[in-house]
């Protein structure tokens, strides 16, 4: 089972200028075929349909732990795009005008009306960059420990290349900030496949396949994390489980020759998600978001809930 923390893996900008064309190229990273609904579904069916676990234990702990650290990177991806979408669907419906934040006239043009008007809500799809439905055609669960760990690799290998494209195209500060952690996150899952493979066969895919060559201490968006160690660290993302993960992740990360570490902490610290306000042009989260407001309220208050809502969110 999985256990939740209200809280994104780490910090993403308030919303700013909205971009709803970048929004739609960052869909690419959520669900395109080398997107965070793939790394997400690969893994976690993997460990779903694991067999023999006990034998191969520190490999299971190895995918079931990634997996879940993936949940969080379809967290991060959505809230990215969302914050981007803010402030394109604010203007109450039937009063838009034309032009830039008209509400949904202003939108006519962009690249993913799908983001506006099926389902809607000025929010994230489960689609790639050109619209495209994520599918379950994307997973691959062979069974086979060698084959699923070397689809693996090549699955990280392909994510990061798209990550460093979609910080190329799209300058949004969200989206730089997003690309900017996954960067870093992916290239310590690549080296964790990486060691699994050359533990279990010997062969060193990041020697055979030097690829892709991603400059991050270059990107000033990675030197935060990579200053947290975050370049070399796995987590277990469980208080008392996938404890073996030493016995795969292990010896000198390949670029920088530092130890690969397991972290003590269960987590990443994280940061809380901004609360991003309504879009009533598209009904978000109603017609009447204040009606919604005021009813939850009367619902804490019969429940004994303190006035304040219990839950953090970012200034
Ligand atoms: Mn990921
Ligand atoms: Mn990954």
């Amino acid at each position: 089972m999985i256990l939740r923390i209200d809280r994104l893996q780490t910090e993403l900008p308030p919303p700013s200028d909205p971009d709803p064309n970048g929004a739609a190229a960052v869909q690419e990273l959520l669900g395109g075929k080398f997107g965070e609904m793939s790394t997400f579904m690969n893994y976690t069916y993997q460990s779903f349909n694991f067999r023999g676990r006990q034998g191969a234990r520190p490999f299971y702990d190895l995918v079931a732990s990634i997996a879940a650290e993936e949940f969080g990177h379809i967290e991060l991806v959505s809230t990215a795009i969302n914050t981007m979408l803010t402030g394109t669907a604010d203007t109450p419906p039937g009063r838009g005008r034309r032009g830039p934040g008209a509400g949904l006239p202003g939108v006519r043009d962009v690249r993913n009306t799908h983001h506006y008007l099926a389902p809607g809500g000025a929010a994230a799809v489960v689609q790639d960059s050109m619209g495209h439905p994520w599918t379950g055609d994307n997973v691959f669960s062979s069974g086979d420990l060698i084959e699923d760990l070397t689809h693996n690799f090549f699955l990280e290998t392909g994510a990061r290349s798209g990550k460093l494209r979609v910080y190329e195209m799209v300058e949004h500060p969200a989206a730089r900030a997003l690309t900017g952690y996954l960067l870093v996150r992916g290239g310590v899952h690549q080296i964790a496949y990486a060691r699994a493979l050359e533990n279990l066969t010997g062969a060193n895919l990041m020697r055979l396949f030097p690829s892709p060559r991603i400059p991050t201490d270059r990107i000033p968006e990675c030197q935060p994390h990579i200053r947290r160690g975050e370049h070399r660290k796995l987590y277990r993302f469980s208080p008392s489980d996938y404890l073996e993960l030493a016995a795969v992740f292990n010896g000198p990360h390949p670029e920088t020759g530092e130890d690969l570490v397991i972290a003590e902490e269960t987590n990443p610290e994280g940061a809380p998600a901004h609360d991003l306000p309504p879009q009533p042009a598209v009904f978000a989260p109603g017609p009447d978001p204040e009606e919604v407001r005021e009813i939850a309220a009367k619902l804490r208050d019969a429940a004994g809930l303190p006035k304040q809502p219990t839950g953090v969110v970012a200034s």
